[in-house]
């Protein structure tokens, strides 16, 4: 079972756009997938589950992280896709880095909490901050691999090489931590700044680059509002559709050959 980072330092990338929806995506083709929500913020958490039931697990995150509770008893299911579950984030994470400083072992906390659910899942999408903070760094020594939101615009390029070098330091913790790929996003193919970030992209990172696009489209946009994911909103929308692909491209990456049926997909949809 893959554990995959989404992590970018840079904010407002699209990583939890792509945590929420890539793994609905592979939930409506039946890979066991869980996401957690590493980032106080919570818009992953509000993205896949409705206020009522975000705190309706047994512990928090915060109590998994911090009081070593079990990460199986901070699982809530999603109620508008089978196949999918959520750690949503705990209020009570915003400051916690500081204190987590303090705390013995605290890069491998996350990875040891992962370690006896591994085989319940097909799938684990960590959502990451928009920091290069504890959080996120636990989330890269749990991981196997990165994956790494990429927006289709004027600093990308920097941004991305910047996490490279990080990713080296982290390597120090976890050897054995993969590069999964760069996925562009918000693209818009009227622009032709998009055109040439893309085509930089793919120059830098080459075949780790996704060939899967994901375009800027309002359904992307508007499905948080509705506390789902877009294929619970509009499964026929370009956004839904393109998350589909991601998830295939991924799976083929896995040697799973699962392609997405439009029964499933409306079943999805509910
Ligand atoms: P942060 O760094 O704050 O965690 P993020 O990298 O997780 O941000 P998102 O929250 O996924 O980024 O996206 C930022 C904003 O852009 C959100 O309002 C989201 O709805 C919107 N957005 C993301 N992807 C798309 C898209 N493909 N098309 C249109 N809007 C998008
Ligand atoms: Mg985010």
């Amino acid at each position: 079972m893959p554990v995959i980072a989404i992590a970018n330092q840079k904010g407002g990338v699209g990583k939890t756009t792509t945590a929420v929806n890539l793994g609905a995506s592979l939930a409506a083709a039946e890979k066991r997938t869980l996401v957690v929500d590493l980032d106080p913020q919570g818009n992953a958490s509000s993205g896949l589950l409705p206020a009522e039931l975000r705190n309706t697990a047994r512990s928090s995150l915060y109590g998994v992280l911090f009081d070593g509770a079990p990460l199986a008893s901070a699982v809530v299911r999603s109620p508008d896709i089978a196949f999918l579950d959520v750690v949503p984030t705990s209020e009570h994470l915003l400051g916690g880095e500081v204190e987590m400083a303090s705390l013995p072992g605290r890069e491998q906390r996350l990875r040891e909490a992962l370690l006896p659910i591994r085989d319940l899942y097909d799938f684990v999408l960590l959502d990451c901050p928009p920091a290069l903070g504890l959080y996120t760094l636990g989330a890269l020594v749990a991981a196997d691999s990165v994956l790494v939101p990429v927006q289709a615009e004027f600093f990308a390029l920097e941004g991305l090489s910047q996490l490279m070098e990080n990713l080296e330091l982290v390597r120090t913790l976890n050897p054995s931590l993969r590069i999964e790929g760069a996925l562009i996003t918000m693209f818009d193919g009227r622009l032709s700044l998009a055109q040439s970030v893309a085509a930089e992209v793919r120059g830098y990172l080459g075949e780790r680059t996704f060939a899967t696009v994901i375009p800027r489209n309002v359904r992307l946009a508007e499905a948080p509002s509705f506390e789902r994911p877009v294929l619970a909103y509009d499964a026929r929308s370009v956004g839904a559709r393109s998350y589909l692909s991601l998830a295939v491209e991924l799976m083929q990456r896995y040697g799973m050959n699962a392609p997405v049926s439009e029964e499933r997909k409306g079943r999805a949809a509910g």
